[in-house]
């Protein structure tokens, strides 16, 4: 398949988990990948590797999507190294559920830094060299939807999101750049695995929850994100499409 051929995407956070698995279905779909790091080289470095013995191009480049400096490299890296950028997945981020009273400015800040600061740093600084066509995607959350006890910052930051891919529609479609978000479900990744979701209680709440009997798999995004990144979504902006097996 090469729906994206000729496209540059830069996915955000890819060295694990959503973020990885979607930079692997862009570049099986033809895009060239930039797979954006902070600290994990060596996974970044790996899902490369994947994506070139599967025939497909793609370059890891370290970035800290909340400095405004290495967003600016990061998007440098791209234009530089393949003259074009055609699709932005904003994927990096943190989640960590606290009960109300247990809030700090230090998980405030953590979480609204690298959800929603990120975003709008990497959207800034990309969207100069993005030309007609281009496809924006954010990572929000089906959290939205479903309210979560315990989640008020992180869901807060989702809801931000929420609101700035309409707001980023509006503003960008004159240009023809599309901007849409995708809300997935509880999902097994690396980052599930270490904040202890994966096993928990939540996890049994949200199997009980979920028509479609299940937690999600990396797999059940990646395909979401390609499509809103291809010209068959050419007439699709401003919208949030929950991947969450039917839980809402
Ligand atoms: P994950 O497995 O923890 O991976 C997080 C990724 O973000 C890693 O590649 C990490 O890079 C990167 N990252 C962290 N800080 C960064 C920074 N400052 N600059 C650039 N990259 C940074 O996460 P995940 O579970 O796949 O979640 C990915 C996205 O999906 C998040 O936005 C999350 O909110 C959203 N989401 C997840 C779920 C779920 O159940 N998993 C559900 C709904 C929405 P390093 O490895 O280099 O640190």
């Amino acid at each position: 398949m090469s729906k994206l051929k000729d496209k540059v995407a830069i996915v955000t956070g890819a060295s694990k988990g959503i973020g990885a698995g979607i930079a692997r279905r862009l570049a099986a779909d033809g895009a060239t990948v930039i797979v954006n790091y902070v600290s994990s080289k060596d996974d970044a470095d790996k899902v490369v590797a994947d994506i070139e013995a599967a025939g497909g191009k793609a370059l890891a480049v370290g970035a800290d999507v909340t400095n405004k400096t290495e967003v600016e490299w990061l998007i440098r890296a791209a234009i530089d190294s393949f003259g074009r950028l055609d699709i932005l997945v904003n994927n990096s981020g943190i989640y960590q559920f606290a009960k109300i009273e247990d809030t700090t400015e230090e998980l405030y800040r953590k979480q609204f830094d690298l959800n929603v600061l990120g975003p709008l740093l990497v959207t800034a600084a990309a969207t100069p060299h993005m030309r007609k066509g281009a496809s924006i995607i954010n990572i929000s959350s089906f959290v939205t939807r479903v309210l979560p006890v315990e989640s008020a910052i992180y869901t807060g930051s989702k809801g931000a999101i929420d609101a700035i891919t309409g707001v980023l529609s509006r503003e960008l479609g004159p240009k023809g750049i599309r901007v849409n978000a995708v809300n997935p479900g509880l999902i097994e990744t690396d980052g599930t695995h270490t904040a202890g979701v994966i096993g928990s209680d939540f996890q049994t709440w949200n199997e009980s929850q979920t028509p479609l009997g299940r937690i999600g798999q990396v797999q059940d995004i990646a395909p979401i994100v390609s499509y809103l990144a291809s010209d068959d979504a050419g007439w699709v902006t401003g919208e949030r499409i929950l991947g969450s097996g039917g839980m809402r």
